[in-house]
């Protein structure tokens, strides 16, 4: 079997070795997931709640330990790793305590002319979920998807990235422990052949999270078996800074929400726009606060090194395409050395650019001066990516937040959405579709199941061969009355 070794982004020495499961590791991991899922089922909410809050607590006790196994694998700072983990608790909380609540049987009303009917809803678990992660966030991701499966009643076959296999390796068995009867949560590992070995695996549902351009692939494999698929995809995300912002605040969340994680975050600020009337004073706080940053591979650096190296390339191209067009450099410069990139605070950028319309995904921030919020909400409008944003305004916060087309906004703040578990969380567009988090990332790995009984038999006998001329024209007098007259 061919191995895949996984390297430190940042001193290029091998971290871990990993299989590469092929299409029979796979099928054979989704058909004991089958009979896992239905035992997982059977058990019900409560006891899946106890066990996924027992997952929660050992995540809690040895976070630092998964902490570096994150820094090791993608690189990225310790305290980043750790802020990350600790993101995912509140998740694992809220999904097991609201799941009876969200999916759980209730009645739903039959309205006054079926009064002899009665009806029940409930929300069943799919069966075997694929989940397909990226390395960015290696935890947070992916379990955006798997916790809220799981909680449903769901099993998982997790395909991780393959830069962060020992990421997917060490929560499995950490899972394992707490449900030892069947495989629950199991790990195949791999490349994209075995990503895509999945998606044809005959799963219930393939839960992606990755590039658009993959998102399209996966999209194609899942049509052929009508596999249903929540993509959750790249962004392009604007932070907007109206005239009446706190701007301290505002240029420390722009600093941080775009260069954090070396910038590649889906949720990053790539692109700001600063209302004109204070564009100058926001300008100088920005240049301060990327001046200070520095990326590197020692442990003082803020800012870790790219995990992809193909992604390099990409955020030279967008750096260069700016500057062709006319860009400026006003904080930091985007040097390369090896897998390091330095932060970059760039400025008269065309629209047209690659580095306003493509995914940037490295340490990059471009700012945009506009004549007011209407120009700084057309502008965040007119990308095809839709995924979230951030508005900084003391008193029109949630009135500009409204109009901005994309899955999340934080008003006031970045990222914030992120931690509030009852929030869903998706995109719109080429960010994709479907959404984890929340009720609504409950249902994602559900399908609604209405059960309609008749309580008494109808008084206008209609579904029947035996139906008469005169209830026709009952029929006939009740249409007239109840709708004939809006
Ligand atoms: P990729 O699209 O390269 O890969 C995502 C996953 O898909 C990986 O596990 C990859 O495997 C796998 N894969 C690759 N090819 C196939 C295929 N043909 N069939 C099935 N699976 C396949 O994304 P990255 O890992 O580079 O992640 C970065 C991207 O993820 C960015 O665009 C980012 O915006 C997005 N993202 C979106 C989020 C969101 O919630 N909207 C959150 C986080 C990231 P392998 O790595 O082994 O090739």
């Amino acid at each position: 079997m061919t191995v895949l070794e996984v390297r430190n982004p940042g001193t290029r020495g091998v971290v871990g070795s990993y299989p590469v499961h092929g299409e029979a590791e796979v099928g054979a991991a989704v058909d004991r997931a089958r009979v896992a899922a239905a035992w997982w089922d059977g058990i019900g909410f409560r006891e899946r709640r106890k066990r996924l809050d027992e997952f929660r607590g050992v995540i809690a006790r040895r976070i630092d330990e998964l902490a570096r196994l994150v820094s090791d694998e993608m690189g990225k700072p310790h305290g980043d790793a750790y802020l990350e983990i600790a993101l995912v608790l509140d998740h694992l909380a809220w999904a097991g305590r609201n799941a009876p609540k969200t999916l759980g049987r209730r009645r739903t009303g039959t309205g006054a002319l079926n009064a002899n009917l009665g009806s029940t809803l409930e929300y069943r678990p799919l069966g075997v979920v694929g989940v397909i992660g990226p390395w960015n966030y290696p935890v947070f991701t992916p379990m955006g998807s798997i916790v809220y499966a799981l909680a449903a009643g769901n099993a998982i076959v997790f395909k991780p990235s393959e830069y962060t296999p020992g990421v997917g390796a060490w929560l499995v068995d950490a899972f394992s422990r707490i449900v030892p009867e069947q495989p629950v949560f199991q790990l195949v590992t791999g490349d994209g052949a075995t990503g895509a070995a999945l998606c044809r695996a005959g799963v219930d549902k393939v839960a992606f999270t990755g590039s658009t351009a993959t998102a399209k692939r996966v999209m194609a494999v899942c049509a052929e078996t009508l596999t249903p698929l929540v993509a959750e995809c790249g962004g392009k995300d604007a932070l907007l800074v109206d005239a009446d912002a706190d701007l301290e605040a505002a240029a420390d969340a722009a600093a941080w929400g775009g260069i954090a994680n070396a910038g590649q975050s889906c949720i990053g600020v790539e692109r700001i726009y600063a209302h004109a009337a204070v564009y100058d004073v926001f300008e100088r706080l920005l240049i301060d606060r990327v001046s200070g940053l520095r990326a590197g591979t020692d442990p003082d650096a803020l800012v870790g090194p790219i995990t992809m190296p193909s992604q390099v390339d990409v955020i030279e191209s967008h750096l260069a395409d700016a500057l062709a067009q006319g860009g400026r450099v006003l904080a930091g410069g985007g040097e390369t050395v090896g897998h390091v990139v330095q932060p970059v605070l760039l400025t008269d950028v065309p629209e047209t650019s690659a580095a306003m319309r493509e995914e940037t995904f490295g340490p990059t921030l471009v700012l945009r001066k506009v004549r007011d919020m209407d120009e700084a909400v057309e502008l965040t409008n007119a990308s095809r990516y839709h995924l979230a944003a951030s508005v900084f305004s003391k008193r029109d916060g949630e009135r500009i937040a409204a109009r901005i087309r994309s899955g999340m906004v934080a008003v006031n703040s970045v990222f914030s959405f992120a931690a509030v578990a009852s929030a869903p969380f998706g995109g719109v567009g080429e960010s994709g579709f479907g959404r984890i988090h929340g009720e609504d990332g409950l249902r994602e790995f559900c399908y609604a199941h209405a059960v309609v009984r008749q309580r008494f038999k109808p008084p206008l006998p209609l579904m029947t061969f035996r139906r008469t001329t005169t209830s026709e024209q009952r029929l006939a007098r009740i249409v007239a009355l109840v709708h004939g007259r809006t």
